[in-house]
């Protein structure tokens, strides 16, 4: 990964701001642009990358080893251990000499910048919002390998479930199980705890693990990701493990035609609210608008949320290089629910579709 770009990238947007530095404290925006994966760090900033603190990782003794094998060149404090990170920063701050720091207003709370502002009443602080974010929406060809493989591993261990179901599973064992295959199959863990929704229950979008079994329904719905080198990946089917009912099949088809529709508008320059809509157009015309309640999708990489959000009110348009979820959603309360995602990279003349499980409904019966 070419971490030194990621942050020239950054002074530039970062020179537009006036601020002398900025404090990155996100730990996403952290890894991205050093390659660090420990928690608890922070990275000062500054435009013309000079000073002591040109680029500082501010961490603590515990990930000596790991910040000598991730990022070996880069510029570290390493603060005492009766220190906090944020007094650490308030250190390299101060030394730096700077006189206005813009912190991230999506990932600081109030009272931690407060409190530095406190203890440094000579700077100047502002804020950016969304800066790394925006700069992260366009993965690389390294980092969309590393999604390749964690579609990948999802995909496999999804199989591996999907073949070895039995009616008396609860939603909790296939959970647990399909967490457990991820790790057998390469990746680090689950992106997300998986969901798993028996009939009814997939009518709550984020349903949690329950003991409800496979054969108290006809459907589960199964909402799951993998990790691999931080990476993420982020899919959803519903399996048919009983009689399909002439609803199940008008949901299930509707659903289906309105994801196929949206990944089908995905090309560069488009606006992601037209893809959205293109969705939506679907669902509304057959009379279920209100019942598919949430956005068309969102960006996915070193976090399973990012940007850009694909819904109705997004000002962003689509580009070469941005990874998206398309996951449009039907949901009756009582009856269930129908959700079919699949994770699209936008190329430079269209869009490829990452995941390649099957989705037409016949396929999805198990037994
Ligand atoms: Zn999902
Ligand atoms: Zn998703």
């Amino acid at each position: 990964m070419d971490y030194q770009s990621r942050r020239e990238k950054l002074r530039i947007l970062l020179k537009k701001t006036g601020a002398q530095a900025l404090l990155v404290t996100g730990r996403a925006n952290v890894t991205y642009l050093t390659g660090f994966t420990g928690d608890s760090s922070y990275l000062l900033v500054t435009p013309d990358g000079k000073a002591p603190g040109g680029q500082v990782l501010i961490s603590d003794g515990r990930f000596v080893i790991q910040i000598a094998e991730e990022c070996p060149k880069l510029e570290t404090y390493i603060r005492r251990p009766d220190a906090t990170v944020q007094q650490a920063a308030i250190k390299v701050i101060r030394s730096s000499g700077i006189s206005s720091l813009a912190i991230e207003a999506d990932s600081m709370n109030v009272a931690t910048r407060d409190r530095m502002a406190e203890k440094l009443p000579k700077v100047a602080i502002g804020h950016t919002s969304g800066m790394i974010e925006h700069l992260r929406q366009i993965k690389d060809k390294e980092e969309i390998a590393l999604i390749r493989e964690a579609v990948r591993i999802a995909e496999r261990s999804f199989a591996v479930i999907r073949a070895s179901l039995r009616p008396e599973q609860t939603e909790i064992a296939i959970g647990d199980a399909l967490e457990h295959q991820i790790r057998l199959f390469g990746g680090e863990g689950p992106s997300f705890p998986p969901i798993v929704a028996v009939g009814d229950r997939a009518a709550l979008p984020h349903a949690n693990l329950t003991n409800k079994r496979v054969e108290q329904a006809n459907t589960i719905l199964i909402d799951w990701g993998a990790n691999y080198h931080i990476y993420k990946s982020d899919l959803t089917r519903v399996l048919v493990t009983g009689k399909i009912s002439p609803k199940l099949r008008r949901i299930y088809e509707l659903v289906l035609a309105a994801q196929t529709t949206a990944i089908a508008a995905i090309r560069p320059g488009v606006a992601v609210c037209e893809v959205d809509a293109a969705a939506r157009k679907v669902v509304a015309e057959a009379g279920f608008a209100r019942r598919f309640n949430h956005g068309l999708g969102h960006g996915l990489g070193l976090e399973i949320h990012e940007a850009p959000l694909m819904k109705g009110t997004s000002t962003a348009t689509l580009k070469p290089g941005m990874v998206v979820t398309v996951e449009p959603g039907i949901y009756l309360t009582g009856w269930g629910g129908v959700r079919i995602e699949d994770d699209v990279l936008v190329t430079r003349t269209g869009h490829e579709v990452l995941s390649s499980l099957p989705k037409q409904l016949e396929e999805m019966i198990v037994y």
